[in-house]
């Protein structure tokens, strides 16, 4: 089952969507980093993680 997450912070438009959680969470924190310049934490990407029914 794909997850997905969308950032929140401020006008960010990023959203991410995989069907590895892991991969979700790894790009979730890069861009974090590289957009954001800071990180996030843990419990705020499994928070803003949304599981995506199939079709
Ligand atoms: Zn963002």
């Amino acid at each position: 089952m794909p997850y997905q997450f969308s950032c929140t912070g401020g006008s960010c438009q990023f959203m991410i969507r995989s069907s590895s959680a892991d991969e979700v969470r790894r790009l979730v924190r890069a861009h974090m980093r590289m957009t954001h310049g800071g990180r996030i934490d843990r419990v705020d990407i499994e928070r803003g993680m949304e599981r995506i029914e199939p079709a």
